[in-house]
């Protein structure tokens, strides 16, 4: 049933799909520590980590509080958060089924929850960058399910039968399950950020594998 060819477009989510998302919140914190450090004269990243650690969801929020300084600052430092260029990489693996894909289908394209610029920063640091991105933000602000970005896909390589890949059942196959795609969810190994916990039959990718590379199974 699942087949990508030179008529298949592959779509692919971003985090936690084509790379561990937690290593994006990782680079993060090393970068606000090291402005921290800079700016404070503070070094705070054994705390930062710990808090992470404790559970605690608003560790900027505690920083803040750390280093005496108004909670407006907060603001400033998430802003860095999501503005910094991130230090991620695509995995061995990831980077050849990719390359595979690219040789071997219609075309790749990226479909992201997200901001503009933090996703398009990611891309540029894992060397996507040349991909068509279709990101939330960039759409009014429609993220999945709402199908408006699969529907502009549909158009924007017409004549192509399409693949979407991804980790998030909550938000991520709905609709493109009800558009006809092929749909192909990537096993949480972990760490990932959103927990692949049950929901209704109709979000079910139609197949689950347990990595990235095993796409090249389908390749025709
Ligand atoms: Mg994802």
């Amino acid at each position: 049933m699942f087949r990508i060819d030179k008529k298949t477009c592959v779509v692919l989510d971003l985090d936690d799909t084509l790379y561990p998302e937690a290593a994006y919140v990782e680079s993060g914190i090393n970068h606000v520590s090291q402005l921290v450090i800079s700016l404070y004269g503070q070094d705070l990243l054994a705390e930062m980590k710990l808090w992470r650690e404790q559970g605690e969801t608003d560790f900027l929020g505690r920083l803040v509080q750390h280093l005496r300084l108004e909670m407006s600052v907060k603001e400033s430092l998430l802003w860095a958060y999501r503005l910094h260029m991130p230090c991620i990489k695509l995995s061995e693996d990831v980077r050849t089924t990719l390359c595979k894909l690219q040789e071997k289908s219609a075309a790749l394209a990226i479909l992201t929850d997200g901001r503009s610029i933090s996703q398009r920063l990611k891309l540029k640091a894992l060397g996507l960058a040349h991909l068509p991105a279709y990101i939330s933000e960039e759409w009014a602000g429609r993220s999945k399910p709402d199908p408006l970005r699969f529907h502009q896909v549909m158009q924007d390589f017409l004549g192509c039968t399409f693949i979407y890949v991804a980790d998030n059942p909550k938000k991520d196959f709905l609709a493109p399950n009800q558009l006809g795609w092929q749909t192909i969810g990537v096993r949480d190994a972990g760490q990932n950020i959103h927990t692949q916990c049950k929901v209704d039959p109709v979000c079910h990718p139609g197949l689950w594998i347990d990595r990235f590379s095993d796409l090249e199974d389908f390749i025709c």
